[in-house]
């Protein structure tokens, strides 16, 4: 049996969204910049496609642009903002759990001029509203917050940290990769000037992503070339990815609250499951204040990449830290960040579902992990 539980990781491409796609990656493959039919057909459909982002998050199809991943447009919304802000300020706040897009970003605004202020978060993964208000200085430019975590998938106060930002005149970023398709955003209600998303993330192609500009606010150019993109961002578009976002994120969300209900119950079954089922664990992130999908524990005395080794063997497919620092053996900088100790890091997995898991595949995930985790530790204990 296959049990896919790494959506945070990537989700399978919907069925509706490949057809979709099939028709500009072949008959219709005319540039979208040319005047005859079929150059103007594969705008039409990139056009299209923009406007049902534009609908999921209830903006102006003129505030979308299309990117090539969510580790462009964070790199874009950061590096554009900075640069084009750079007379007015030079201060930038974010977390210390935000994805490494947006930490390495900020780690080389910091070696050309730029002052980052990374707040820490708590136990659960949350910053405090009193430590960003403490953190802005007249030379604040920008906060970048992300919106949920992809490894615990802590939800941050986004509504109150919007309000905070638009009293002080800062430019809020948020990194939404987790969220669209989870939670409901209101771009207006949360003041969100800049925002990330990706389409690999919700059952659309890889390769493609998108950045929310607010109308009136201006950013760097991150792509110098043509008219593409309103010229901020050059470079023959990816028509077929570009309508494979649209398809997805439309899908994403169609049904939203009565999805996420459905997962957050299958997700509180698996959580319930494993704490009557395995001692000496412990679910990391916040209970409620939680993405519907994600599941986070530390086993004690099971280092979690041989558990996802083992798992992987009867076919169940999990991830010990976040995919992107996976083949290297960097403790997870969000478990070290809401101050698991470094051992109890290491002994953290991240299962995160969709809507479509089955109770047969839920009792061979638990039935395997109870037996895994219990062997695992026998052989530690032979091995002492
Ligand atoms: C996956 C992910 C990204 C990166 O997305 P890509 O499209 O793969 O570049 C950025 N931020 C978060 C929170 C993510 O989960």
């Amino acid at each position: 049996m296959e049990v896919y539980l790494d959506h945070a990781a990537t989700t399978p491409i919907n069925k509706a969204v490949l057809e979709k796609m099939l028709n500009y990656l072949s008959r219709e493959f005319g540039n979208p910049s040319s005047i005859y039919k079929s150059g103007r057909n594969a705008k039409l459909a990139i056009e299209d496609a923009r406007n049902k982002i534009a609908a999921a998050l209830k903006c102006k199809c003129d505030e979308i642009f299309f990117t090539s991943c969510a580790t462009e447009s964070n790199n874009w919304a950061i590096k554009g903002c900075a640069f084009n802000n750079k007379d007015k300020g030079n201060h930038i706040i974010t977390t210390s759990i935000e994805h490494e897009s947006v930490l390495k970003t900020c780690s080389y605004l910091e070696k050309n001029g730029f002052d980052v202020t990374y707040l820490p978060v708590d136990e659960y993964g949350l910053i405090s509203i009193e430590d960003l208000k403490s953190a802005i200085t007249d030379k604040t430019i920008l906060i970048s917050i992300m919106f949920a975590n992809n490894e615990i998938g802590t939800i941050e106060p986004i509504k109150e940290i919007g309000e905070i930002a638009r009293k002080n005149n800062i430019i809020f970023h948020t990194d939404a990769v987790q969220a669209i398709g989870k939670i409901p955003i209101d771009l207006k209600e949360y003041n969100i000037d800049l925002l990330t998303l990706s389409a690999h993330k919700i059952n659309g192609p890889k390769g493609i992503g998108a950045l929310f500009i607010r109308q009136g606010l201006e950013i760097e150019t991150f792509m110098h070339g043509g008219s593409q993109e309103k010229g901020l961002r050059a470079g023959t578009e990816n028509v077929a990815a570009c309508v494979g976002l649209g398809v997805a994120i439309e899908m994403a969300m169609d049904d939203i609250e009565k999805r996420v209900i459905k997962v957050e119950k299958i997700r509180n079954k698996i959580i319930n499951d494993i704490y009557l089922n395995i001692p000496c664990c412990k679910l990391n992130g916040h209970s409620i204040k939680r993405l519907s999908n994600n599941i986070n524990f530390s086993f004690t005395d099971v280092n979690g990449k041989i558990l996802v080794y083992m798992l992987d063997k009867v076919g169940i497919k999990a991830s010990s830290g976040s995919a992107c620092s996976c083949g290297t053996t960097k403790t997870s900088h969000v478990l070290l960040a809401i101050g698991l100790p470094e051992k109890l890091a290491t002994e953290s997995i991240r299962f995160t579902i969709d809507e479509n898991i089955t109770e047969e595949e839920i009792n061979y995930f638990i039935k395997n992990l109870i037996f895994i985790v219990d062997n695992l530790r026998n052989h530690n204990d032979f091995s002492r």
